[in-house]
């Protein structure tokens, strides 16, 4: 049967659980009537890769071809070079069967025969490391100019160019769209690139990335006809409805930037949507039995209440905040578990308001839905006992907060408007309620001096030490000066006191800008390296395992599953 959309999830990208962006899309076009094939190809090449097969060819054959023909700098050299030992130690010791086998463990849920086992979980770690070696891995290999050499990985991501065109041929949909995050812009527009001269239908990109950098995708890749800026549930359906029609104009579509018959690029602004609809993500298509750990991504509200922090640009993809009602959202819930049989949810919105917490918790009670969720919140001094009680009741285990610094000047000079004792407050009850707190950092926020710095370093050494926040490494990220965030546009102004000097991003999707400070740059390394060393051996001596962007919701299956006194622990 054909279709009339199909949409991609391209490599590369994490894959503990599928993304949110296909599904809701999905749902609002099936809701629509039109049929859509919805595609996953980053799990299904990383599914691949993450065999024996696949890692037998990605030692012996990929990563030696990238060696000869990807080193353009020294850099690229000492990296293959790191990830081949690295590559080559994991077969040592583990033997590249036994990861396939514990993946496919992993990947049935049997999570008391993985957490049975040290070996077995210190494998299931192994496989999120491997992922995250995949992400360089991948995008070497399709941005390497040579071509590939033959066997497992290269006929993968063949197979994913054939895969791709044959389903086009086969279901002739008048629209192939991509969900497009940064790391997935080398991939996507590589295949954009090998789809055009066979298809006729419309290519359009929407996500993130396409948000941030409309302008730039029209002009770098001719094979884009459109590209949808900010939340498309609502304009892709109407898109799809011109498509199908007789005489189709997309010139009254909002929140698109498309080519007219001349070759100009014409944009139409963006209109909010109502968040309100009745359908919920639909994952039907995807293969969830490829990913990691069996959570769900679900959005209560979109873009950020606070909306402050002067460093900030990551709420402005959704334009305004609108949350979801939560009638709907406890509906979502209920479809999600039922069809999809699990109890693990990540709630991905930029930050959940204690007024909307208070509204979500006491209706989950109310509906005694029993499931387990991680988010993120604002250091709120509202963010009480009894709120943190009803929090846990509702099922949230993992908290994720940003507190960025514990000095209260610098908190003021970032405007996060978070006070350090209420800090300290919540963290002694949450941490005594049984919750995991992660705590985001960074270190050299312009105005940090270094006796700031080592009391944020002091502040989070003492509390992971007394297992009150989860021990990881945030902090040894350095502040980054982001285009379009207050900060950056006071930089370039010449307002910024501490800011002596500053270059603009370059390039066509440049978005970092670089500056001088008076901030002693060789004292700020070795507190930095001190405390991470400090953190590690830590870690080791505790079994501590490591967390980052791979394993998201690896600490909310570990807490529900795993028995605390075998192994390695998420505190
Ligand atoms: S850092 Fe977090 S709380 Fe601050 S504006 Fe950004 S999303 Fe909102």
């Amino acid at each position: 049967m054909s279709v009339d959309v199909i949409i991609v999830n391209s490599p590369n990208k994490n894959i503990d659980y599928p993304g949110l962006s296909l599904p809701v899309l999905s749902a609002a076009l099936r809701e629509k009537g039109y049929r859509v094939l919805q595609i996953d190809y980053n799990v299904i090449l990383r599914d691949q890769i993450l065999s024996q097969h696949g890692l037998n060819n990605l030692l012996e054959c990929i990563v030696p071809f990238l060696c000869s023909e990807y080193c353009e700098s020294e850099f690229h050299l000492l990296r293959l070079g790191q990830l081949n030992d690295y590559i080559k130690r994991l077969n040592i010791s583990y033997r590249f069967s036994y990861l396939e086998n514990v993946k496919f463990k992993v990947q049935n849920q049997e999570f008391e025969w993985v957490f049975s086992k040290e070996k077995r979980f210190r494998a299931y770690l192994e496989l999120f490391k491997i992922n995250r070696a995949l992400h360089y891995i991948i995008d070497a290999c399709i941005l390497s100019h040579t071509e590939l050499p033959s066997g497992f990985i290269a006929d993968s991501i063949e197979g994913i160019f054939s895969d791709l065109i044959s389903k086009i041929a086969t279901d002739s949909p008048c629209l192939l769209g991509f969900s497009i995050l940064d790391i997935q812009r080398g991939f996507s527009l590589a295949l954009i690139n090998k789809i055009r001269p066979s298809y006729d239908g419309k290519i359009v990109v929407g996500g993130p990335d396409a948000t941030r950098f409309p302008e730039e995708y029209m002009k770098l890749c001719k094979g884009i006809d459109i590209v949808f800026v900010g939340e498309s549930e609502e304009s892709l359906p109407c898109l799809v409805n011109e498509l199908k029609s007789a005489n189709p104009k997309i010139n009254a579509i909002p929140g698109i930037y498309y080519r007219k018959k001349s070759g100009a690029v014409r944009n139409n602004k963006s209109r909010p949507i109502d968040f309100n609809y009745n359908q919920s993500p639909d994952f039907h298509g995807l293969p969830l039995k490829k990913y990691l750990t069996p959570a769900l991504p679900l959005q209560i509200s979109r873009g950020c209440y606070w909306e402050k922090c002067n460093f900030c640009i990551h709420y402005d993809t959704y334009g305004t905040y609108h949350k979801r009602n939560i009638e709907l959202v406890i509906n979502d819930i209920k479809n999600l578990v039922s069809e999809y049989k699990t109890k693990y949810f990540h709630f991905t919105d930029d930050c959940i308001s204690l007024a909307l917490a208070d509204k979500l918790t006491e209706s989950i009670i109310h509906n005694k839905l029993d499931i387990r969720w991680l988010s993120y919140f604002r250091f709120e001094k509202g963010l009480n006992k009894n709120r943190l009680d009803r929090i846990y009741s509702a099922g949230g285990r993992v908290l994720e907060l940003g507190l960025e610094s514990a000095s209260e000047k610098v908190l003021e000079l970032m405007n996060k408007k978070v006070s350090i004792s209420a800090t300290k407050r919540i963290i002694e009850d949450a941490s005594k309620r049984g919750f995991l707190l992660k705590l985001f950092m960074f270190h050299g926020y312009p105005g940090e001096n270094i006796n700031e710095l080592k009391e944020t370093i002091e502040f989070t050494q003492k509390r992971i030490l007394e297992k009150k926040i989860r021990a990881f490494f945030p902090l040894r990220n350095r502040f980054e000066l982001l285009r379009g965030s207050d900060i950056y546009e006071s930089c370039r102004a010449g307002k910024n006191k501490y800011v002596k000097k500053m270059w603009e991003s370059s390039g066509l999707f440049g978005i970092r800008g670089q500056y001088v400070s008076d901030i002693n740059d060789t004292e700020t390394i070795k507190l930095i390296n001190e405390f991470v060393i400090n953190i590690k051996k830590y870690m080791e001596t505790e079994k501590i395992y490591n967390t980052d962007d791979e394993n998201v919701m690896l600490d909310l299956i570990v807490m529900e599953h795993k028995n605390p006194k075998k192994g390695w622990h998420c505190i």
